[in-house]
C-alpha cells in the first residue's frame, strides 16, 4: 500500500497549488484525480480570473495561451439596460482564462516539484481511524482495481460535491451539507460570433432577478470573436428558472448572437456563501469549492482556491514539522483564510440577500437615481466597508423618497455587514470558543434573511 504525506483529492486549482506548496517543501505528495491527464484543467466557468490573485500568490503571468483576454473591469447593467455602473479599480483588472490551458500550467507547477499525479482514479472513501483521517479508497478507472492510500493528511480538493467533506463523521466537527438555497445553478456556452464584438475590454454582467435571481448574466469577451456566455441562479426553495431555458430567452435574443456557433456548454454549481466556518479536523483539510470558498456576489472562486491551496499548504507543513496533524496544528489554516479573504466573503453574504430581495424595478430605480452607486458596488466586491455618512445618506433619502423601503434594506444591509465583518475579526485563534463564535455567525445571518428576503 503506497504512503504519502499528503494525499490531495482533485487536480483543480485548489489542489495543484496546495500540492505545489506541500511538494516544494520535499513532503511526499499524492494528487487523486478522476479525469486523464490530458483533460485536467477543462472546467464549466465564466473563466475571469483578477490579475491579484496571481501577484499575492508569487505567480508570474503565463505566456502559452492561458491567457486569452486581458480585462480593464466590469460593466453591470440594470436590467432594464438604461443604467450602466462602470468598475475598473485595479482589483477588477485581470484575465479571461483558458480554463484547460490553465489548469494544466498549475498541474505542471505542481508535477515539476515532485508531486505525484494519479490520474484516471476516482475517490471512493475516506479512511478513519481513532477520529482521524488516514487515508482513503479509490477506484483506478482504467484498471477497474480498488487501491487504498495511506498519507498523514488528506485534503479535499474535489469542488462543489466535496467528496471527502460530506462523508465525515460528526465527531470531526466539519460541515458536510451546503443548504441548496446557498448554490447557484449555472448554464454556461462558449460562443463564436460571426464578428468581434464591440466590447473586448470589460466583463458585462447583466442583473436580471426574473432570469437569473440571486445570480446575473453574464458576457465575457474571450479574445477574437469568441465570448464566454452564462447564466448563475440560486436554487431557492421556493422555486427558480431554468439557466439555459433563460439564457435562450434573454442573452441570446442580443443582436450580437445572431448566427453565433456553439462552441462549447454545460451546466454546474457554484457555492455562493460565506466559507465553511471550520476546514480542518484530526489529519483533514478542506479547500477551494469544497470548502465553499467563492464570492457571494461575483462567484468567483479560482482566486479564493488558489489562495486557499497556498495556506493549507503552508499550515500543513508547519504541522507535520511539529508533531501530529491534529485539528489544533491545522487551525491556523481557518484563520488565516478567514483574516484575509473569508470575512470579505462572509459579509458579502449579506449583500448577496439585499440583491436577492430586490426586484428589477428596484434595482432598475436605485442604479439610476444612485441610490446605491458604483462606489458601493466597488467598495463591497472589495470587502470593504461602505459608510453612508450623514450628508450622503440624506442626498440619498431625497433622491429614493420614493424608494424608502429600498434604502431602508440599505441601511439594514450596511449595518449587518458591518456587525458581521466586526464578528470575523474575532473568528478564534484556536478551536476554543468556535462553537460560540459560530453560533453567533449563524444567528446574524439568519436575522438578516429574515428581514431582507422571507
Ligand atoms: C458556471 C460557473 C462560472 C464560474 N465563473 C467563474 C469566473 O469567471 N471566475 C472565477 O474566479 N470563478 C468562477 N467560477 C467558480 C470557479 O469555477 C471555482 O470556484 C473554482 O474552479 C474552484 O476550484 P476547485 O479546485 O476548488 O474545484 P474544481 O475546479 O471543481 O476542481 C475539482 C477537481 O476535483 C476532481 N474530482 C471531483 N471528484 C473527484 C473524485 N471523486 N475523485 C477524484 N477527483 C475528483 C475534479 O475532476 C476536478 O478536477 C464559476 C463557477 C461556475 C460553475
Amino acid at each position: 500500500m503506497e504512503k504519502f504525506d499528503v494525499i490531495i483529492v482533485g487536480a483543480g486549482t485548489a489542489g495543484c497549488i496546495a500540492a505545489k506548496t506541500i511538494a516544494e517543501s520535499g513532503l511526499k505528495v499524492g494528487i487523486v484525480e478522476k479525469n486523464k491527464r490530458e483533460n485536467i484543467g477543462e472546467k464549466i466557468c465564466g473563466d475571469a480570473l483578477g490579475e491579484h490573485h496571481l501577484t499575492f500568490l508569487g505567480l508570474e503571468k503565463p505566456n502559452g495561451g492561458e491567457l486569452e483576454a486581458k480585462i480593464d473591469g466590469m460593466k453591470i447593467y440594470s436590467p432594464d439596460e438604461n443604467t450602466i455602473f462602470t468598475v475598473a479599480d485595479n482589483d477588477f483588472k485581470g484575465y479571461i482564462l483558458n480554463r484547460h490551458l490553465f489548469g494544466q500550467w498549475l498541474l505542471k507547477k505542481a508535477t515539476d516539484k515532485g508531486a505525484q499525479l494519479l490520474d484516471s482514479t476516482n475517490f471512493r472513501t475516506p479512511i478513519i481511524e481513532k477520529n482521524a483521517v488516514v487515508g482513503i479508497s479509490a477506484k483506478n478507472m482504467i484498471t477497474n482495481e480498488n487501491v487504498e492510500l495511506r498519507s498523514k493528511v488528506v485534503i479535499d480538493a474535489t469542488g462543489f460535491f466535496g467528496m471527502v467533506r460530506k462523508q465525515l463523521p460528526d465527531v470531526l466537527g466539519i460541515d458536510q451539507e451546503i443548504d441548496n438555497e446557498d448554490v447557484e445553478a449555472c448554464y454556461r456556452e462558449i460562443r463564436q460570433l460571426k464578428q468581434e464584438s464591440e466590447n473586448t475590454k470589460y466583463c458585462e454582467i447583466y442583473l436580471n432577478q426574473k432570469a437569473s435571481p440571486g445570480g446575473y448574466i453574464w458576457i465575457f469577451p474571450k479574445g477574437g470573436a469568441r465570448v464566454n456566455v452564462g447564466i448563475g441562479a440560486l436554487m431557492r426553495k421556493s422555486g427558480y428558472p431554468n439557466p439555459k431555458e433563460q439564457l435562450y430567452e434573454t442573452a441570446f435574443k442580443k443582436p450580437m448572437f445572431n448566427g453565433s456557433q456553439i462552441l462549447t456548454g454545460g451546466s454546474w454549481f457554484d457555492p455562493v456563501r460565506r466559507p465553511l466556518d471550520n476546514m480542518v479536523s484530526n489529519g483533514v483539510v478542506i479547500i477551494g469549492d469544497a470548502a465553499s470558498l467563492v464570492n457571494p456576489i461575483h462567484g468567483g472562486g479560482i482566486g479564493p482556491s488558489m489562495l486557499s491551496g497556498h495556506f493549507a499548504g503552508k499550515q500543513i507543513i508547519e504541522a507535520l514539522s511539529k508533531g501530529e496533524p491534529t485539528k489544533e496544528a491545522l487551525w491556523g489554516y481557518n484563520k488565516q483564510y478567514i483574516d484575509t479573504y473569508g470575512k470579505k466573503q462572509g459579509t458579502l453574504d449579506i449583500f448577496k440577500l439585499f440583491l436577492l430581495s430586490c426586484s428589477d424595478d428596484d434595482l432598475n430605480y436605485g442604479m439610476n437615481q444612485k441610490l446605491m452607486t458604483e462606489d458601493d458596488v466597488l467598495k463591497a466586491g472589495m470587502g470593504d466597508e461602505f459608510k453612508l455618512n450623514i450628508t450622503e445618506t440624506a442626498k440619498r433619502v431625497f433622491r429614493g423618497i420614493r424608494r424608502i423601503g429600498f434604502l431602508n434594506k440599505l441601511h439594514l444591509t450596511v449595518s449587518t455587514m458591518k456587525e458581521l465583518r466586526a464578528h470575523y475579526n474575532t473568528y478564534p485563534a484556536t478551536p476554543v470558543g468556535f462553537e460560540a463564535w459560530r453560533d453567533q455567525t449563524v444567528d446574524i445571518i439568519a436575522q438578516a434573511k429574515k428581514k431582507l428576503v422571507e
